[in-house]
């Protein structure tokens, strides 16, 4: 075993060990390779996220179902073929249309998708995700549809140089997630608020995160990508 991969098992049983119960890790995986994923899993990684439909089809291939996956960046409807053939559960919709490529897919395969709706929390105009106050509106609608089932919200928030700056934007999101859930919306199942990333993910803890997204803390700092 090499030292790359014994750092990757020590950094991921140390997230695991810090998590509290109930928040679950997804470990980012952009620009890393099948090995390193690996790495990751057998320490004991559930769930690994995925930010382009290509890279993921690639390692995917290569470690299969030792691991559920997540979809974790930005659907481009002519990937979602393919997508809902890899992934166990898209974090990222943010429209009707890419909800309804999903379900349409989804339908021929005879399955059904979990999704989360991407919330742009720091209102951002180049940022993807659905405007806090247009969420309502889109899970209502996105519900309709047979073959998604709405679970959660997901949030990137704003690239801030100091995590508790953060703070409001995953409270905001927090204070959504329940609003949304205490409407009961038929097919709608508020179950996963996906929040925070290596920098973050503490500080999204407090605020309420079940899902917490982590790239760097696991394998080092990224080069590229
Ligand atoms: C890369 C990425 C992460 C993880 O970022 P790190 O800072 O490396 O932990 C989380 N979420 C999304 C959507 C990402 O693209």
């Amino acid at each position: 075993m090499t030292s790359e991969r014994m750092m990757i098992g020590q950094n991921v049983r140390g997230i695991l060990k810090e998590l509290p119960e109930g928040v679950m890790l997804v470990v980012a995986a952009k620009t890393r390779s099948p090995e390193e994923v690996l790495a990751a899993i057998e320490a004991g990684a559930g769930i690994i996220g995925e930010n382009y439909v290509q890279e993921a089809d690639i390692k995917h291939q290569a470690v299969g179902d030792r691991a559920k996956w997540h979809f974790i960046g930005h659907l481009q409807k002519n990937k979602v073929q393919k997508a809902v053939r890899i992934f166990d559960l898209i974090e990222t919709v943010d429209s009707l249309r890419i909800a309804s490529e999903i379900d349409r897919h989804c339908a021929k395969d005879s399955r059904i998708m979990p999704v989360l709706i991407e919330v742009n929390s720091g209102r951002e105009a180049q940022k993807s995700g659905v405007l806090p106050e247009e969420t309502e509106a889109l899970v209502r609608e996105v519900a309709r549809l047979d073959n998604i089932r709405v679970m959660g919200l997901m949030t990137m928030g704003p690239d801030l140089s100091n995590a508790a700056e953060l703070r409001p934007y995953f409270r905001e999101t927090k204070v959504l997630f329940e609003q949304l859930k205490v409407l009961d919306l038929l097919r709608v199942e508020m179950k996963y608020l996906s929040m925070g990333m290596t920098a973050s993910y503490r500080v999204a803890i407090e605020e309420g995160a079940s899902i917490v997204r982590i790239g760097s803390k696991i394998f080092g700092k990224r080069v590229g990508g």
